[in-house]
This record gives structure tokens, sequence and C-alpha cells, in this order.
């Protein structure tokens, strides 16, 4: 898609749990070569709506369209191949393995877990195309250093990068970040926000669930508010920084 394109478009999206409404009628856009950040305080909403986003669960009404096309429905291997790649809070990469094999399997997986096993039945030039690509971007995140270094030897900023590249693989159009920033140390934030802004430079749409505002605020091109499941603000930064709503949600709770 070209830069400024609608790739990602939930329309009046809701999902209940019982009686709960976690999300409330939730709109929200991503274009090629922006990046949007969901914010709001902790239990607003905001991974479930990355979670209907990225079809691990579907909207009790309304829809999500990637690329124009229904996401609901569709595994998550398909949305992958689709262009849509996510990081997950809590899937950690495999700490022994290198560098390259984490992004080399990223590669293979294209997010389904059910192929796994097949990772270890690749002939020889299916396995030297998936480590070129893992290695190129490997480079493209600032990592060749550490190639051939076991992930979990990483700090833990190169580690979040090293998950980046691993969802990269698998050459998506719109990159899902849950929550990236959290328990990263200043310098850490700043090169990671200095990647996002290179990707977005290449044309990627990134949409990323955030807690820290400061991390939000330096980078994003805009912002959706969500608190009690709805979408209580929408816009720059700067302007839903002074929102009063905003303010509210966050310093009032
Ligand atoms: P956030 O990510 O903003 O902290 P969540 O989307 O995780 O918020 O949660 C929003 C609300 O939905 C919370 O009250 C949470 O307890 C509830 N919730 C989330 N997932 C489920 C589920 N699978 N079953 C029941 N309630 C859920
Ligand atoms: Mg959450």
């Amino acid at each position: 898609p070209a830069k400024g394109e609608v790739i990602l478009e939930a329309k009046e999206v809701t999902r209940r749990f019982g009686g709960l409404v976690a999300n409330n009628n939730m709109s929200l856009s991503v274009r090629a070569g922006e990046i949007l950040a969901l914010i709001g305080p902790n239990g607003a909403g905001k991974s479930t709506m990355f979670n209907q986003i990225s079809g691990v669960d579907t909207p009790t009404s309304g829809e999500v369209l990637f690329l124009g096309r229904a996401v609901a429905g569709r595994d998550s291997r398909e949305i992958a191949r689709m262009g849509m790649s996510r990081t997950f809070q809590h899937v950690k990469l495999l700490p022994t393995m290198t560098v390259l094999e984490n992004v080399a399997i990223g590669a293979h997986l294209r997010g389904d877990k059910g192929v796994l096993s097949s990772a270890w039945r690749l002939d020889r030039n299916e396995e030297a195309r998936l480590l070129n690509e893992a290695a190129r971007q490997i480079e493209r995140v600032g990592l060749a250093e550490h190639m051939f270094d076991a992930a979990g030897s990483l700090a833990l900023g190169q580690q979040r990068i090293l998950e980046i590249a691993r969802a990269l693989a698998a050459d998506p159009c719109l990159l899902l970040l849950d929550e990236p920033a959290a328990g990263l140390r200043f310098k850490e934030k700043q090169a990671l926000a200095e990647l996002l802004k290179k990707l977005r430079g290449e044309g990627i749409g990134i949409l990323l669930v955030e807690h820290d505002m400061d991390f939000v605020m330096g980078l994003v091109d805009r912002v959706v508010v969500m608190e009690f499941g709805q979408k209580i603000a929408e816009g720059l930064p700067e302007d839903v920084q002074r929102n009063p709503a905003v303010l509210e949600a966050y310093l009032g709770g």
C-alpha cells in the first residue's frame, strides 16, 4: 500500500464478556506510514481491542477490515500472510537460540504456532532462504553485531527489538506492538523509538498499545484514548495530552 493509504479500519467494534462491555463501539484506523497509539488506564480495554484487530478474538458486533478485507474468521497464519504482524506481551524469545535463529523461526512461523514442528524438516534451500531473510531483518533493526549471540544474553531493550525483527520477517505492512516500551530504560526507549520512526519512514503502519505516555508523546502521529471500553479522545499527541477527559482518566482514577 502507498503511504497515507488506510490499511486498517475498525468499525464500531463492541466486545462483551457476559455483562461486561470490554470494547464499546470502538472505531479507529491506521494508515501506511503512520504510528497510532492506543492508550488508556489499566482495564480500559486496550488488549481486548488489540485482540479484535489481530483476529485472536472476534467482536460481538462491528468489524475489523485489513486491506479492505474482514479479519474475523481467519486464522493467525492467514492474517500474517496478508501482511499483519504482531508482537505478544508474553510470548518469549527462545533464549538459548541465536538472534539469527529466533528471527528465522519467525520468518517460517508467520504467526502460526502449529507449524513449529515443520521447522525441523526444512530442505536446505528453504533453510538458506529463511536464514538470509532473517539476517536482512536483523540488519534492518540494527542488531547485526549480535547475530550469533544467544537471544537470552541480550539486554531487555535489544530483546524487544529482536521481537520486532521477528515480526518483520513475515514482511508486514502493519505492525501491532503490545506495550513495546514496558520495563525499558530511558536509552532503550529512545533506541526503540528511533527504530519505529525508521519503519514508519519505510511506509509501515504501526499500531501500538502503550501505557507509557512519555514514550508515546514524542513518537506517534495520532493517539486514541480509551477508558471503560470506550474512546474518550482522539487526535494529535499534544492535543490529547491537554484534553481534560484524558487528564481525568489518568489522574482522577
Ligand atoms: P487493558 O488492556 O486496557 O488493561 P483489557 O482489554 O485487558 O484492558 O480488559 C478490559 C476489561 O475486559 C477488563 O475489565 C478485563 O477484566 C475484561 N476482560 C478482558 N478479557 C476478558 C475475558 N477473556 N473474559 C472476561 N473478561 C475479560
Ligand atoms: Mg492490556
